[in-house]
């Protein structure tokens, strides 16, 4: 049973003690019921908001440990408050605009969050893809987006696969991959896509060989010219156009290289659940996912500084 705010309002009435978000966050980890890991027992008593000490032996657990909750120094009203204020908005946030709404005192803090709620937004074992899939890389960042004050920076390429449903789009799936060989393209296919399922590519020789891996392929030679390729794979290429968009409206092409992956997974987890009637159910989700996900140290979250990590910027132009 999904149990989640329909509204703002809902969400405001609910969630006001740091109480209830520990017993949300049990509920949710622990669907089953909470058992001590010690002896089993599944009766405890609550100790310093986010402990549970088991009643038949004092054994304590934490209820944020092991999760992006864990060490956490803020309330948990105030995670709630973000999470709320981040699946609510259509377009998500950026750090500035995360740091204002709650009027956190530091950016990083805003920064840090968003960046361990971007790794939760990816369920491992989530279903693939299947049906016909459209498949196509494209480059995101470069130097022609000097124009935006940013440094400057090489392209990244990544990989889009689009459910077709019609004429309208289904689920996608994005990667950050290093080149465009089969190497790349092939895990990418397998992770993302049901076997059986028919993959539509340009016809590039990193696609070719994905019959024996059980799938059937469909080719269209694609000319020199662009806008061929998008009359050619339709689907992907809207995609494309909205990523870049989203990248350069909400987050003003600010993505570093290093972090784009967890750009891609947000798109993806907001992509997936446009059509999705309730707001709520996308917090609810994300809650659930937290508590699921391993946490992620601010050191971790920190581009490797040694490394070419510029930060890129989007153009919604030539792809
Ligand atoms: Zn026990």
């Amino acid at each position: 049973m999904e149990d989640y705010p329909r509204n703002l309002a809902e969400f405001e009435r609910r969630f006001g003690t740091e109480e209830v978000c520990r017993d949300y966050l049990v509920q949710l980890r622990w669907p089953d019921g909470f058992h001590c890991p010690r002896c089993e027992c599944g009766k405890f008593w609550p100790q310093r908001i986010i402990l549970l000490q088991c009643a038949a032996c004092d054994y304590q657990s934490s209820v944020t440990a092991g999760t992006i909750f864990q060490d956490t120094h803020a309330p948990l009203t105030l995670w709630f408050r973000a999470i709320w204020y981040i699946t609510s908005q259509k377009n998500g946030t950026s750090a500035l605009g995360l740091q204002r709404i709650l009027g956190l005192g530091s950016y990083r803090t805003a920064w840090t969050w968003l960046h361990k709620l971007r790794r939760a937004m990816v369920r491992t074992g989530r279903d693939r893809l299947h049906g016909r899939v459209e498949v196509d890389e494209t480059f995101v960042g470069g130097e022609e987006d000097g124009i935006f004050g940013r440094r400057r920076g090489d392209k990244s390429l990544i990989v889009i696969a689009v459910e077709v449903e019609g004429r309208g789009l289904g689920r996608v799936r994005l990667r950050s991959i290093p080149d465009a060989s089969a190497a790349s393209l092939h895990p990418f296919v397998v992770d993302s896509i049901e076997p059986g399922s028919t993959v539509h590519t340009d016809g590039w020789q990193g696609y070719k060989g994905l019959e024996q891996k059980g799938y059937a392929c469909e080719a269209t030679v694609i000319g020199k010219q662009r806008k061929d390729a998008i009359k050619l794979l339709p689907h992907v290429h809207l995609v494309v156009s909205l990523l870049k968009r989203w990248l350069l409206g909400t987050h003003q092409g600010a993505v570093s290289r290093a972090h784009l992956a967890y750009y891609l997974d947000e798109f993806t987890f907001r992509f997936n659940r446009r059509t999705s009637k309730s707001r709520g159910k996308l917090f609810y989700r994300l809650v659930q996912q937290a508590v699921l996900t391993a946490p992620a140290p601010y050191d971790k979250l920190l581009p490797d500084r040694s490394s070419a990590s510029p930060a890129i910027s989007q153009s919604l132009g030539a792809t």
